[in-house]
């Protein structure tokens, strides 16, 4: 290490303040083979769209094009509905649960066959870096096709003595965050209960759900059992106002959930919502401080920020207050923001112009109102694409739009507090509540505290684990229902 090596933009900051260079170290894209338009995928077959309009999806690591996709319309809506309405009533129902059950772990294996063309093509089309794609996304998304084929023939012993049968068609609406990964959180447990599904993936990342699409294809599962439209709000609009639609299952914004939720009340329609967060970690004084560190920097730069459940805010006791947050901008100084493709890459590109905008608007408002505010000096960003640095805000009321607000970007809200009672008052006064974090070396301060506190995941002493078998939701403005496990059946079963 004793000389500078070129040539990565991105230089980091050792303890001693001594800097060294990475060399790139580019991830190929030569296994990925993007088509330049895109059909939509409906009864089994790659169909051209109705309305004969496409849009753009970009690479946010450097604004280019990647390719084009099809607008969909109420029309294209109506026969993808069709579509699995005549699955459902035939061929996928009349399957053995144990042969759609095969079906499943099908799926399954050619994820896991493709799992490199898939992470690759996840991180041009999000921004995510390459080794959160590849060792997180698409690992997770083969195990939760792996489990839900697991249960399709053991739905009998869901619940003690009671039978249950599938609803029918699910309208599934998906963000960008994790664009294959809810993909399957969805279509997994649906298909495991004998549903069928239309899927609407985000319009700004729609390229994995497309070779998800393949896959299924190569499956061989019969056609319109699933079926995946592309598009923006307004398909997805069309797909949860289609009168044949059972079951709606939604995670995104807590703005659109609720217009979700007004536009289904009327109707027999049943509803899931996966909505957003500003989760909090607690660090007691006592807790494992670099481990700790390590799991706040992850909890909320890695992956830009993007992460529902992100640990957004910081809450940290008094008298170590000082200490953490010295030890917080020493990690953050060598943080590598960059190429996503880049398999050095902390941070990657931020999804979407807007998304960007979005988030430096809140954090100029947040200087602006007067809030410490702290971004490490030796960052370098990309010249071209979508970048940020990671930041944080420092003693902020719990007021401060930048603590209430869910930013969605590299930007941790910092507070402090000296007993636990307040620790706990803060952590759950948000409108939200999907998680929070507990660092203590103390088994009895974890589980009083985890038991006040109001969030449908709680980790102790480790952040944003993720297992298939662990049920995942929220409290309050973070959604309904839960995803993952056995209680992400519960949402496509009728129980007899
Ligand atoms: P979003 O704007 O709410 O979009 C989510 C999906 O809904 C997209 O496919 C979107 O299409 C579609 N959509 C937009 N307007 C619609 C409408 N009126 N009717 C039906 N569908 C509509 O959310 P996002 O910005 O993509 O994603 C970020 C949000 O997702 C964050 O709040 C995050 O916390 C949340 N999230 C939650 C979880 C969880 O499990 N709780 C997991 C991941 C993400 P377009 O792409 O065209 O806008
Ligand atoms: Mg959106």
């Amino acid at each position: 290490m004793g000389k500078t090596m070129s040539t990565n933009n991105n230089k980091t900051a050792g303890e001693s303040g001594f800097q060294f260079e990475y060399d790139p170290a580019p991830e190929s894209t030569d296994m990925v083979n993007i088509k330049k338009q895109n059909k939509l995928f409906i009864n089994g077959k790659w169909m051209a769209g109705k309305s004969g309009k496409f849009f753009d999806t970009i690479n946010p690591a450097n604004g280019e094009k990647l390719a084009e996709l099809t607008e969909a319309n109420t029309e294209d809506v109506d026969r993808a509905v069709k579509a699995a309405r005549k699955a459902f009533n035939g061929a996928w129902s009349e399957l053995s649960p144990k042969q759609r059950g095969r079906y499943i772990y099908r799926i399954a294996r050619i994820i896991q066959e493709r799992s490199r063309e898939l992470a690759v093509l996840e991180t041009m089309d999000n921004g995510k870096p390459i080794k959160e794609s590849r060792d997180f996304d698409i690992p997770q998304v083969a195990a939760h096709f792996f489990y839900y084929a697991g249960w399709a023939d053991k739905l009998d012993y869901l619940f003690n003595g009671k039978s249950v049968s599938p609803i029918g068609v699910a309208g599934q609406i998906i963000p960008w965050n994790f664009p294959l990964l809810m993909a399957a959180w969805k279509i997994a447990p649906a298909l495991a209960a004998g549903n069928c599904v239309v899927l609407k993936p985000a319009e700004t990342t729609s390229l994995t759900a497309l070779l998800l699409g393949e896959i299924i294809e190569e499956a061989g599962l019969p056609p319109g059992t699933v079926n995946i439209i592309t598009g923006a709000g307004a398909t997805g609009a069309a797909l949860v106002n289609h009168p044949d639609v059972d079951k709606i299952a939604f995670t995104g914004s807590t703005e659109v959930g609720k217009i979700i939720a007004r536009s289904t009340v009327n109707s027999a329609k049943k509803l899931t919502l996966e909505l957003g967060g500003k989760s909090a970690h607690i660090v007691y004084e006592d807790a494992a401080l670099d481990q700790a560190v390590e799991s706040v920097v992850s909890g909320i730069y890695f992956n830009q920020g993007h992460v529902c459940c992100a640990g957004s805010r910081l809450l940290v006791e008094e008298s170590i207050a000082d200490l953490f947050v010295h030890k917080l901008k020493r990690r953050m100084a060598s943080l590598r923001v960059g190429d996503p493709l880049d398999k050095n890459t902390d941070i990657g590109a931020i999804n979407s112009p807007g998304e960007l905008e979005k988030i430096k608007g809140l954090i100029a408002d947040a200087i602006a109102d007067g809030i410490e505010y702290f971004e490490p000096e030796s960052t370098v960003l990309p010249q071209k694409g979508y970048y940020i640095k990671p930041s944080f805000f420092n003693n902020v009321a719990s007021s401060a739009t930048i603590c209430r607000r869910e930013i969605f970007g590299p930007v941790l809200a910092i507070q402090t507090f000296r007993t636990p009672e307040e620790a706990i008052r803060k952590a759950n006064d948000t409108p939200y509540g999907l998680a929070a974090g507990i660092w203590s070396e103390k088994g009895s301060k974890i589980h009083s505290t985890a038991q006040a506190l109001k969030a449908g995941v709680i980790w102790a002493n480790t952040y944003n684990k993720f297992d298939p078998a662990s049920p995942f939701g929220g409290y309050n403005e973070s959604g309904w229902g839960r995803e993952g496990g056995r209680h992400g059946l519960l949402s496509y079963v009728e129980v007899k």
